[in-house]
């Protein structure tokens, strides 16, 4: 069963440091050490892990970093063949500083992510597809992934990130209209929603947007889903979580994983919730577990 992830893909650049540098200074980084990212390509890697066919549509630039990127795509069995080359531009990149306050700062370069059009979205890129993932705030490539959905038979999944729900309700109501299943973090749903907590979110949000499922991640509890007027809560696994980053991507995956097989929706959420919680035990953004790992965690 092939699995289509449209979107970014960056190579990560971590700098750990002990301060962080004020205007003109330098500080001395204690470590530095690289890793695959992107979302939508953490969650072609995470669906390859699971089993299934992935293959990872986005684009790089004609650089070496494009070309590692792409390599270590590759090695973790993602299809790679549909990735656009863009000239005269640098691929992806994205500077994380790591300090001992555990607060993210990072800095992005979507260079070649930006040069992937809607244009560049077509059918036969999509041969032998089940399922189109989308891990993009971009709406002209939503739209456009909506209509191959529609034109092959494929189900569709969006997780468009801050970037999408900062577009605001009107924007992201248009943009996800008709999707199977929209994931976003607690953060985004009160964003779109103009919401002072999850719950009321989630609930304006069930109301406002016609889409088949709307799942809402909200890191150490968990996770709710809302399906045909049913709203189901299921508690995140307690673990010793040492790296959240690409917890998100990971449960899309499991939980895309869990609807192609016909699970109901509470396996669903008990399944990602386990995969999540398996990733964020381990540091690094493509760190998700295999079907088989994840299997064993629920009946320890
Ligand atoms: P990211 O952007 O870092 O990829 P996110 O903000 O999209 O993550 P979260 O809601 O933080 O997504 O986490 C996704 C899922 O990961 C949660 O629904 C939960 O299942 C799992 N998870 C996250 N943090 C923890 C934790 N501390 N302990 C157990 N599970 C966790």
């Amino acid at each position: 069963m092939i699995v289509a992830s449209i979107g970014n893909l960056n190579f990560d650049i971590y700098l750990k440091v002990s301060e962080l540098p004020g205007p003109d200074e330098n500080v001395e980084a204690l470590d530095l050490y690289t890793g695959g990212g992107g979302s939508a390509a953490n969650f072609a890697v995470a669906i390859a892990k699971m089993g299934l066919s992935a293959r990872f549509i986005g684009a790089v630039g004609e650089d070496p970093l494009g070309e590692i990127s792409l390599r270590e795509l590759r090695a973790e069995g993602v299809d790679v063949s549909f990735v656009k080359r863009v000239r005269g531009v640098r691929s992806g990149v994205v500077v994380v500083l790591v300090h001992p306050d555990g607060v993210k700062r990072m800095v992005s370069y979507r260079g070649a992510n930006l040069g992937l059009t809607p244009a560049d979205l077509t059918v036969d890129k999509f041969a032998g597809v089940k399922h189109i993932h989308l891990a993009t705030g971009r709406t002209e490539l939503i739209l456009k992934a909506k209509e191959i959905a529609r034109e092959i038979g494929a189900s569709i999944s969006v997780d468009g990130g801050t970037a999408l729900a900062r577009k605001g309700l009107e924007i992201v109501r248009a943009a996800v209209e008709g999707v199977d299943v929209v994931f976003m973090n607690h953060v985004e749903a009160q964003l779109v929603a103009n919401a002072g907590d999850h719950k009321s979110a989630v609930e304006k949000l069930a109301r406002e947007l016609k889409v088949g499922e709307l799942v809402v991640t909200l890191g150490p509890i968990g996770a709710v889903a809302f399906k045909n007027g049913r709203l189901l809560h299921v508690d995140a696994f307690k673990v010793n979580a040492v790296d959240t980053t690409g917890a998100g991507d990971c449960f899309a995956a499991a939980y895309i994983t869990m609807y192609l097989r016909g699970r109901d929706l509470y396996e669903r959420l008990l399944f990602a919730n386990a995969a999540a919680a398996i990733k964020v035990t381990r540091p690094s953004a493509r760190a998700s577990p295999r079907y088989d790992e994840v299997v064993a965690f629920l009946e320890s």
